[in-house]
């Protein structure tokens, strides 16, 4: 498993316009401007894409499970039009005041993402657009970067709060996020020879 590149996706805000989950089947799924694009880039790279997101709505009876499922049909279909793939999506089900294990910014789908794969995630690149999700990321040894959309998007020109973990990266947005894996990825690769 060596090679296996695995990135770690928050949904709302990240991928999708944040609320998402609040949305009715009918209203399906939208995705942020180059987000499904980015995600198509990411596989070129031989980047696996996984998703880690609370699903607050699910736990609290706002939205239901076949909404849920069918916001997930859209994605993939709009992926599959661009030629992404996304491996799995992990999400918590619960409520925030429930006190589970994997609502994010606790490091329960990231373990549990470790189990499903049987990887360590040190060292294996999570974005998301709000703090809970880099926190979570970087409890688990993954490494934690920063989009500016969605709720990240009060950040833009300025400098972090100390709540961030420390080395997170930051990034426009996910398109940046995919050229920077992309490009840094193939830098070992064209210096080997
Ligand atoms: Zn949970």
């Amino acid at each position: 498993m060596m090679n296996f590149k695995l990135v770690i996706l928050d949904r709302d805000g990240t991928i999708g316009e944040v609320g998402a989950d609040q949305a009715d089947a009918e209203h399906g799924w939208q995705p942020l401007p180059g987000a499904m694009e980015a995600i198509a880039r990411l596989n070129h790279g031989g980047w696996h894409v996984v998703i880690a997101a609370n699903y607050g709505d699910l736990g609290r009876g706002a939205v239901e499970m076949a909404a849920i499922n069918a916001q997930q049909g859209s994605m993939n279909k709009l992926l599959a039009a661009v030629g992404a793939r996304v491996d799995a999506v992990f999400f918590c089900p619960h409520a925030p005041d429930e006190g589970c294990r994997c609502r994010k910014p606790q490091p329960g789908l990231f373990e549990q993402i470790r189990e499903r794969f049987g990887i360590e995630l040190s060292g294996t690149p999570a974005v998301g657009d709000a703090v809970e999700d880099l926190v979570a990321a970087a409890a688990t040894g993954c490494e934690p970067h920063l989009v500016l959309t969605g709720q990240g998007a009060p950040y833009r020109g300025r400098a972090l709060p100390s709540t961030f973990p420390a080395q997170t990266r930051v990034h426009a947005d996910l398109a940046a996020f995919a050229e920077y894996l992309v490009e840094r990825d193939a830098v070992p690769t064209a210096t080997a020879n």
